[in-house]
């Protein structure tokens, strides 16, 4: 059966930069939880940045801290890990937590550290995606259970 690659705050994992999770409460995900075809993980945390740690946003091609401290190596690597496990677990599908410069799928905040979205994606959502694994946000789960009940 198919397994799924996401986000570990969505897990309840309190990796986020504030050192809080986001649970995301499902049946859906719990019944894949019971199945154990979810797999967590957080590039953020595995790019070796620590909890908590100062929010960064994607300002053109880096990764900048609120006093500009240039994370974008780190999360490059943890982009690099996150496609490496869907690799090794053969993963065709990714639950990523919306707007993070790592995992958001259909927005990310524009760069400013003022609260704004844009368009855009998350280093390890456009990784995945270009590689050909298929990356839901959590606002999009009918549509990641349709596609896992058409494969
Ligand atoms: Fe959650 Fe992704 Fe941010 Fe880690 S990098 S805290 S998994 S949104």
């Amino acid at each position: 059966m198919e397994k799924v690659l996401v986000s570990s705050c969505l897990l309840g994992s309190p990796v986020r930069y504030d050192g809080q999770s986001q649970n995301l409460l499902h049946p859906g995900l719990e019944s894949l939880k019971q199945q154990k075809r979810l797999v967590s993980f957080c590039p953020e945390v595995a790019g070796g940045l620590p909890i908590p740690r100062p929010p960064a946003e994607i300002k053109e091609d880096r990764v900048l801290t609120k006093d500009a401290e240039d994370v974008t190596a780190e999360f490059i690597a943890g982009a690099e890990q996150a496609l490496k496990i869907c690799q090794k677990h053969k993963i065709r599908f990714a639950l990523l937590k919306e707007s993070s410069p790592s995992c958001g799928r259909n927005t990310i905040y524009d760069g400013s550290h003022t609260g704004h979205k844009v368009i855009g994606m998350g280093l390890t959502a456009r990784l995945l995606q270009s590689n050909n694994i298929e990356v839901f946000s959590e606002e999009q789960l009918p549509a990641l259970f349709a596609a896992l009940a058409e494969n």
